[in-house]
């Protein structure tokens, strides 16, 4: 573990150096308590940290409270040095935000183990963190593609329509639904379904920009968020995903299957305000014409291919369409 050691006087701070170091740990030490803040707001800075209370210039205590202040940076551990040991003063210490403190002249023993007890509640944060992390992921992603999940995605979708509320930008959206796919399950079986999901889903992830976002929103219909996209814009990524989707067969144990989809685009209307039911309803859609005229296609929802359907009386009555509607 990395330890930083902040100590201005030269002779303890090569001692201290050197015993650190002599425990195993990775040690950076500095001079002044100016020097370690520097260090504290690089990267990859240390986590477990000894602070000399008097310093030159930014002293121990000071320091203590800049590293509280922080919100984001990770924990930091801080064992505080003094040659104060009144009780007052030991309060001081650990109201700016010292975890522990020895006093000086300090036992080298009670300084050995009063690391470890930093390190090991170091070592518990990173369990924590991580956990936290691993569910967080859980909570939001997919478990079979890595995609989002549904929930997620539609977080996205609001994320994105507020913010297009703000700044007046576009926003597409295209429902992906695989063409039958039942045919594929029953044919090779569900476990090779579900590989064929996944080599769908990579397919889609990496032939689009990094801005945009794709979820799983059912068994095999994939939801696509496409931040600044105008109607031409998402019928073009619509088309670069249907063709990698179905491009090159997908290899299985010595066999090849061949995969097509039908997507829905929907897109905001400029100086309009969409919201995702309007969104999510019109890529529908235009994803059931899409499989109605054949399968394999992109089709634009366009409202007046569709009279049956009870949209918002505001609906343009014909939006974009990249070759009319029987492409
Ligand atoms: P269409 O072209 O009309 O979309 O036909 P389809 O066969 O794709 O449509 P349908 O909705 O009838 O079938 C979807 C199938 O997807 C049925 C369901 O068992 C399968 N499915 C849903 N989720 C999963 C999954 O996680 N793994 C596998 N292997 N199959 C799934
Ligand atoms: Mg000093
Ligand atoms: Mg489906
Ligand atoms: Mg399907």
């Amino acid at each position: 573990m990395k330890v930083l050691i902040a100590e201005d006087d030269i002779v303890s701070r090569r001692v201290l150096e050197s015993t650190l170091v002599k425990w195993g740990y990775e040690v950076v030490a500095c001079a002044d308590g100016s020097e370690a803040w520097q260090v504290l707001q690089g990267e990859d800075a240390p986590q477990l940290v000894v602070l000399d209370w008097m310093m030159p210039g930014m002293d121990g205590v000071q320091l203590c409270q800049e590293i509280r202040k922080r919100s984001e940076a990770p924990y930091v551990y801080i064992l505080l040095l003094t040659a104060k040991s009144q009780r007052e003063d030991i309060i001081v210490g650990l109201e700016a935000g010292a975890d522990d403190y020895l006093t000086k002249p300090f036992d080298s023993h009670e300084l050995k183990v009063r690391l470890r007890t930093g390190s090991r509640i170091l070592d518990l944060q990173a369990e924590l963190i991580s956990a936290r992390d691993s569910l967080r992921f859980q909570a939001t992603h997919d478990l079979l593609t890595g995609l989002w999940n549904r929930a997620a995605i539609l977080d996205i979708l609001n994320r994105e329509l507020a913010r297009n509320r703000r700044s007046g930008s576009q926003l597409g959206v295209i429902m992906v639904d695989v063409d039958h796919f039942k045919i594929i399950n029953d044919t090779y079986g569900h476990l090779a379904g579900d590989v064929v999901l996944r080599e769908i889903a990579r397919r889609m992830r990496v032939s689009m920009r990094s801005y945009d976002e794709i979820g799983r929103y059912g068994g095999e219909e994939f939801l696509v968020v496409a931040p600044g996209c105008t109607a031409p814009d998402t019928l073009k990524l619509a088309e670069r995903l249907r063709n990698c989707l179905g491009g090159e067969a997908i290899a299985l144990s010595g066999r090849t299957i061949q995969v097509a989809g039908s997507l829905g685009v929907a897109s905001s209307r400029e100086g309009q305000e969409a919201d995702e039911d309007w969104l999510l309803r019109a890529a529908d859609a235009a994803l059931y014409l899409a499989k109605q005229r054949g399968r394999n296609r992109v089709e634009l929802f366009c409202p007046t291919d569709l009279p049956s359907m009870s949209l918002p009386q505001d609906v343009p009555a014909t939006p974009f369409s990249l070759n009319g509607p029987s492409r």
